[in-house]
């Protein structure tokens, strides 16, 4: 079925029509800094502003307008988790993974830090909670053991059972949920433009429409060759993430890109929102090609997913997240689609995120669908580490392996996301 479309529907991203990012720093890009910060995400953004806080001189360039990435086009879920409970990643990596597990939720309180409060970014937090749903009884382990893995490291989880989950969510599509206290809300693009302004005030140069072409790298002195001069720094640090570019080829081989959708309606009718998420939720399924929604700041459903990993466009996938979004609510049949927009996950092989070093320059990256909060702090730790401050994170002790056959990509994910499809409709 097509979705029903608003008379002034766009391919735009909702968040980005609402928020204006920053002016890049007047003046001729500078030829040498103390710190180059390649990519003005999220993680690159918080390193600059860590490092030009510190009094360090810091110079970001960008490939594309400020504001265009993954970090203003999100689902603006806060998140802090790792695809597996603390338990799990103790039992798999360890201290390392109790580390990864206690450094997230530092992640998390990073970002509410920036974003909550009189002084604080203005993007919308709120601190709803999030609801994992399971999508079929196969999956109901998985939402229990998420629950009581979180319960043991004292964290605020509950199970929601099947006969109570109509005071979560207004469907019958789902055999039971876990309520995850820990999570919060934003206007992703109103956040990022924040955090581009923190880090200018604090003195970051910061340049858009500036692609790193490559880096000429010798210990303690790189050469950063753009598309608008050189820049020469004792360290660089590369926050490109899914956006990653042949700029940095041995990254890009430890990187899988995915597309990922959003859709977003009109602005519902309060009783109709109520009915859909009546506790205000961010929400996502246990689906390997996981649907994840929730209420924006001005009342409107935004629902993201993707069918599998065959080629699509924004118009396909939001035929089918439409399709997906009223079989789940069945209250929002002909509601009509304002937005619909996409852009890329980085996904790693592990689906744990990893900081290190390639030829010389650092970098954070891998935010496996779930790096506002994690990317953010990612580059904030990073920027931390390089004046001395603070140790690495715990996920730059784990190898970082590459993404086999990189190359012949395009030719085998088809069939690997109609194994996962398969997997999703048992
Ligand atoms: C549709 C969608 C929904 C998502 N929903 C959520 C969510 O709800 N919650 C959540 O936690 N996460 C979510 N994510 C993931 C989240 O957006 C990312 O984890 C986060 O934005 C990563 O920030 P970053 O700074 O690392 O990367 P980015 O924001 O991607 O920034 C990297 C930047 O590097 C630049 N760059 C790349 N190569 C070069 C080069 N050669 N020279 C100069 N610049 C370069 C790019 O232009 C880009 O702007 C979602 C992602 C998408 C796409």
């Amino acid at each position: 079925m097509s979705a029903v479309l608003s008379d002034d529907y766009t391919e735009r991203c909702l968040w980005q029509e609402q928020v204006t990012p920053p002016e890049r720093t007047p003046g001729p890009l500078p030829d040498h800094a103390d710190v180059v910060v390649v990519g003005a995400g999220l993680c690159g953004l918080a390193a600059a502003d860590t490092l030009a806080r510190r009094g360090r001189s810091v110079v970001v360039v960008e490939r594309e307008p400020l504001g265009w990435g993954a970090s203003s086009r999100n689902g603006g879920m806060v998140i802090p988790e790792l695809k597996a409970g603390p338990l799990t990643l103790e039992r798999r990596y360890g201290p390392v993974g109790r580390r990864m597990h206690t450094e997230v939720v530092e992640a998390f309180g990073y970002v509410r830090d920036l974003a909550s409060g009189d002084e604080g970014i203005d993007c919308s937090w709120a601190e709803p909670g999030m609801l994992l749903v399971a999508h079929s009884t196969r999956h109901l382990d998985t939402v229990r053991g998420l629950a009581q893995e979180l319960t043991a490291v004292g964290e605020a989880a509950h199970v929601v059972e099947r006969n109570e989950l109509h005071t979560e969510i207004g469907s019958d599509a789902f055999v039971a949920g876990v309520v995850v206290e820990r999570t919060g809300s934003v206007q992703p693009a109103a956040l990022h433009a924040g955090l581009a302004r923190r880090a200018m005030a604090a003195g970051a140069v910061v340049h858009d429409r500036t692609a790193v072409r490559s880096l000429r790298s010798r210990p303690g002195r790189h050469e950063v060759v753009t598309t608008r001069g050189v820049v020469r720094a004792p360290e660089v640090m590369v926050a490109t993430n899914a956006a990653v570019d042949r700029a940095v080829p041995e990254l890009q081989r430890r990187v899988l890109p995915v597309g990922s959708y959003i859709i977003a309606t009109e602005v519902l009718p309060d009783d109709v929102a109520r009915s859909v998420l009546p506790t205000g939720r961010m929400v996502f399924d246990t689906r390997n090609f996981l649907a994840y929604w929730r209420l924006t700041p001005d009342g409107r459903l935004a629902y993201g997913g993707r069918r599998d990993m065959d080629p699509t466009d924004v118009a396909d996938a939001r035929d089918f997240l439409y399709d997906q979004m009223v079989a789940v609510h069945p209250q929002l049949a002909g509601v009509r689609i304002t937005h619909a927009w996409g852009g890329n996950v980085a996904m790693t092989l592990d689906r744990l995120p990893h900081v290190g070093r390639v030829d010389g320059a650092w970098y954070a990256t891998g935010c496996n669908g779930s790096g506002v909060a994690l990317n953010t702090w990612l580059g904030h730790r990073l920027a931390e580490s390089l004046c001395g401050d603070a140790p690495l994170p715990a996920c730059s002790e784990i190898t970082h392996r590459r993404i086999p056959f990189h190359p012949l990509r395009s030719a085998y994910l088809p069939w690997v996301g109609r194994y996962l499809s398969f997997e999703d409709r048992r």
